[in-house]
C-alpha cells in the first residue's frame, strides 16, 4: 500500500502536538526531515524512553517516510541531556542518511519553527508551512507508529505517556487510547492531592485536565500532577478579561516581552509590546492590526519570565488569535525573515525555565513501567484530530475485538478509528464511541 494511505488507514496524528493528519503532511518539495525528539517541556521523557527502547522502529519509520518522498537527509534531533543519557553525538550517523542533531538545553526547542532553524539553519516564512523552507517535520512517536503500521500491520490503538510531576515514582506506560485518566491513575497508586492541579502536556503548554472525565487521546504526550501554588499552574488560571484590563492600565512599555519573545527573535514581525498597548475595541473594529498575533507560538515566555508588571501578553494574544480566527485571518509573510543578532544570547537555559514554573523540583527521569492493555474501558474521541470528525461504522451495542474499525475518516482531512479493547461498543452520537469489556 502506498505510503501516506498506510498512514491515514492507520490513524496516524501528530503524536504530541494538535493533532494533524500526519499523511497530510507528506508532501513533495522536502530536502530534509527534521525529527522532533527535543521533549522541550521539563518532565516529560516519552520520547527519550521511546527513543532508548524503540530506536530500531523510529529508524524504520524515518526511512520509510525518506524513500516515500526521496528525501536523502534526515535529521534526529535531541536536546544535549538527552544526548548524553543516550551516549549520542552532534552529527553521529544512527542509520543511512539519518544524523544526530543535538540542541542546546535550551527552552523553546521543540516550537517547530525555532526547532528547524535550529537544525538546518533555515528560518520559515512567517506564516508559512515547513513545507516552505524544504523541511517536513514528524514527532518521534509519529514515526514510531508508521514503523508499527508497516511492519506488523496495526493501527494507532496504544499512546505512550509519562506520568510526572508531584508523585512518588514517575513512569512511562503504554495505554489504550481512550483510557480514561481516572482509571489510570488508579492502576498505577497515582493521588492527586489536594490543592493540585493535572495538565495534559508540559508545564507550559499543557492544558488542565478534568481527571473523572477526561481520557487519553492520540496526542497525550504526559499528565503532570502539580501544585496550585507554582507558575505553570497559575499561568493556566489567568483570568482573560482581568488580564486584558490590567494590560491596558499597567504597562509601561518596556519591550521586554518582545525582546524575549523566541518568535521576535527569530525575525517573524511579533511585538507582544505592541499588542499589549492595542485596545481590544479597535481590534475588533480593524482586526489586521493585530493579525500578527498568529504567529505566536504560545510559549508563555512573555508571561512568566519576561513582564515585570505581571501582565500577560500571552492571554491577551490568545485574545486577538480567537478573534482573528472568527474573522478567519492570519498573517502569511511573501518575504523572508533573519534572526535578531542577540539570539543566541537571549536562549533560556532549560534549567531556568523549569525553575520559573516551580518544577524543577520534580523533575526526576521517569522508568518505563512496559505496555499496559488491561483497562476495561475506553472512549474514543471522534473529533481527536485535526479536520473533519470520525464517522462511526459500528451500531450501538456491537460487539467489537481490538483493531477493529469503529469510525471511518470523513471526506477531506481526517482519520479513522480503531477499538483500543474488545468488548461492547455505546455509540455517543458523533461524539464518541465507549467500549467496555
Ligand atoms: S507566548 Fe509570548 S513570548 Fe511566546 S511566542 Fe507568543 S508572544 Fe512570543
Ligand atoms: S514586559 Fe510587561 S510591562 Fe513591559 S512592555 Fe511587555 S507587557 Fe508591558
Amino acid at each position: 500500500m502506498d505510503l501516506k494511505e498506510l498512514m491515514k488507514e492507520a490513524g496516524i496524528v501528530g503524536a504530541g502536538g494538535a493533532g494533524f493528519p500526519s499523511y497530510g503532511k507528506l508532501a513533495s518539495g522536502a530536502d530534509t526531515l527534521v525529527i522532533n525528539g527535543a521533549e522541550c517541556e521539563p518532565l516529560l521523557y516519552t520520547d527519550y524512553i521511546l527513543l532508548r527502547d524503540e530506536l530500531s522502529m523510529v529508524l524504520t519509520g524515518i526511512q520509510a517516510v525518506q524513500d516515500y518522498l526521496g528525501v536523502k537527509k534526515a535529521q534526529l534531533c535531541v536536546k544535549h541531556h538527552t544526548a548524553e543519557k543516550l551516549a549520542w553525538e552532534d552529527g553521529q550517523t544512527l542509520a543511512k542518511g539519518v544524523l544526530v542533531t543535538v540542541l542546546p538545553d535550551v527552552y523553546p526547542m521543540g516550537d517547530e519553527i525555532a526547532l528547524i532553524y535550529q537544525a538546518t539553519g533555515r528560518v520559515v516564512k512567517p506564516g508559512n508551512l515547513p513545507i516552505s523552507a524544504g523541511v517536513i517535520v514528524y514527532n518521534v512517536e509519529t514515526l514510531y507508529n508508521v514503523a508499527v503500521a508497516l511492519k506488523k500491520e496495526e493501527k494507532v490503538t496504544m499512546k505512550w505517556l509519562t506520568i510526572g510531576g508531584n508523585v512518588a515514582r514517575p513512569i512511562v506506560v503504554k495505554v489504550p487510547v481512550g483510557t480514561p485518566v481516572s482509571a489510570l491513575f488508579k492502576k498505577y497508586g497515582v493521588v492527586v492531592p489536594e490543592n493540585h492541579t493535572v495538565l495534559d502536556g508540559g508545564p507550559s503548554m499543557g492544558k488542565v485536565v478534568n481527571v473523572g472525565r477526561d481520557v487519553v487521546t492520540k496526542t497525550t504526550k504526559g499528565f503532570l500532577i502539580l501544585p496550585n501554588d507554582i507558575e505553570a499552574i497559575r499561568t493556566k488560571f489567568i483570568n482573560v478579561e482581568k488580564s486584558v484590563a490590567r494590560a491596558e492600565t499597567a504597562c509601561c512599555q518596556c519591550t521586554r516581552c518582545t525582546d524575549m519573545c523566541p518568535r521576535n527573535l527569530l525575525g517573524y514581525p511579533i511585538e507582544p509590546h505592541k499588542m499589549v498597548r492595542t485596545a481590544m475595541g479597535a481590534a475588533e473594529f480593524m482586526p489586521q492590526m493585530v493579525l500578527t498575533a498568529t504567529l505566536c507560538c504560545g510559549c508563555g515566555v512573555c508571561e512568566s519570565l519576561a513582564c515585570c508588571q505581571g501582565i500577560s501578553p500571552k492571554a491577551v494574544i490568545n485574545n486577538y488569535k480567537a478573534l482573528l480566527g472568527k474573522n478567519k485571518m492570519r498573517y502569511v509573510a511573501t518575504e523572508g525573515v533573519s534572526p535578531a543578532a542577540e539570539r543566541d544570547y537571549r536562549m533560556i537555559p532549560s534549567t531556568r525555565w523549569a525553575h520559573v514554573l516551580g518544577v524543577a523540583k520534580y523533575d526526576k527521569v521517569a522508568e518505563f513501567v512496559g505496555a499496559d492493555e488491561d483497562f476495561n474501558k475506553v472512549e474514543i474521541m471522534m473529533r481527536a484530530h485535526i479536520g473533519a470528525p470520525s464517522v462511526p461504522v459500528v451500531a450501538d451495542g456491537e460487539e467489537v475485538v481490538k483493531g477493529q474499525l469503529i469510525a471511518k475518516a470523513a471526506d477531506g482531512l481526517s482519520l479513522p478509528q480503531y477499538a483500543s479493547i474488545s468488548g461492547r461498543a455505546t455509540v455517543i452520537g458523533n461524539e464518541k464511541i465507549i467500549i467496555e469489556r
